[in-house]
């Protein structure tokens, strides 16, 4: 078994992902469409982002299906990602990294890899279990929803289901096989598949593809790194017909570097760490007023319109008063120069009518 290979047939089957291309359909759609894993699926989500916009939906399948649709991917490979996740939390990964020169950065990688070879392998010797904990966890979720289920059976290997709206998926208990296209795109049996199952007394359990045993886990994790000794301790090197490796060229792109790595399309935002909004509405911090809690409170909207009514009123009053000053200023100034001019008799600020 070469779990290597089968990760790299995996990395080959998402080498296309719709968000790279088609940035402009609006919504999910296009995600709707990667992630149909039986055609009738497809073919409907396909249908509405071609109502939405031909030309996307026409993008979508200038691609080969393969590459990026889950219902055409590839089902001894039992792996359903249409995401290219798991490179981006490689790169977060090693994100401190990146930007270290070449013999300190493969110096980290070969640490980190050692570390995390031997973590994970311990962790799955640990387990006390015959799965792995994702596929425990799958199966948890889809017995909830398989016990919502009806199976109907006559004889031989087809068994219909039928949900609480009616919709009939039919199970291939043989060829473990699903019309929903789950179970055998992953190797974990569907809600259909356990309700099944359930029908026929028998453990969910027992039907789920060796890949995720305890047995291929700790395979996954078997292989071991050596730390390699300091650079002083290296044996001579006499190279030899070796051509000269010129660093690649430097290609500088516009903009500042990314670092962050990409979220799927439906992976909460991360959480904003460097400034603390507070609320104009409440005065609260953590929200502001697009999202305040108190927002349909009228007592509050009430209150906060009168105390702005308030300091409204204050400050034209504040202006006035100054505004009156300055004109009084500047005719004393004026009464003044005027007497300069005239002599001091002629002219004083009561004759002017001042106060
Ligand atoms: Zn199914
Ligand atoms: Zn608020």
């Amino acid at each position: 078994m070469h779990i290597l290979g089968i990760a790299f047939d995996i990395s080959l089957q998402i080498s296309w992902q719709p968000s790279r291309t088609t940035k402009s359909i609006g919504s999910c759609g296009k995600w709707q469409v990667a992630r149909a894993a039986n055609r009738a699926s497809f073919e409907q989500a396909l249908a509405s982002v071609r109502e939405e916009s031909v030309n996307a939906a026409n993008r979508l399948m200038a691609e080969p299906v393969q590459k990026w649709a889950r219902h055409a991917f590839e089902p001894s490979l039992k792996a359903d990602h249409v995401s290219n996740n798991m490179s981006e939390c490689f790169n977060s990964w090693i994100r401190e990294d990146r930007d270290k020169p070449i013999l300190q950065l493969l110096e980290n990688f070969r640490r980190k890899i050692m570390i995390r070879l031997s973590e994970k392998w311990a962790e799955a010797d640990k387990l006390n279990d015959t799965i792995t904990p994702y596929a425990k966890e799958n199966l948890t979720m889809n017995e909830k929803e398989a016990r919502k289920l009806q199976v109907l059976h006559g004889r031989g290997r087809w068994y219909e289901t039928l949900d609480q709206a009616g919709v009939k998926i039919l199970v291939n208990i043989e060829d473990g096989t699903c019309d929903c296209g789950m179970w055998q795109m992953t190797g974990l049996p569907c809600m259909h598949a356990i309700a099944v199952f359930m029908y026929n007394r028998e453990y969910a359990h027992d039907h789920v593809h060796w890949y995720y045993s305890k047995e291929a886990w700790k395979m996954t994790y078997d292989g071991n790194i050596n730390p390699i000794p300091d650079e002083s301790r290296w044996p001579e090197f006499e190279p030899q017909n070796i051509p000269n490796i010129e660093p690649p060229m430097k290609k500088t792109k516009v903009g500042r570097p990314k670092k962050k790595r990409t979220r799927a399309p439906d992976e909460p935002r991360a959480p904003n760490a460097t400034f603390s909004k507070r609320c104009s509405l409440c005065n609260k911090l953590g929200h502001n007023r697009a999202t305040c809690p108190s927002k349909g409170n009228d007592q509050l909207q009430k209150e906060k319109q009168l105390q702005k009514e308030k300091q409204l009123l204050r400050m034209s009053q504040k202006h006035q008063h100054t505004g009156l000053l300055h004109m009084w200023d500047a005719l004393v100034l004026q009464i003044n120069n005027l007497q300069l001019q005239l002599g001091p008799t002629t002219m004083n600020a009561a004759q002017a009518g001042l106060p």
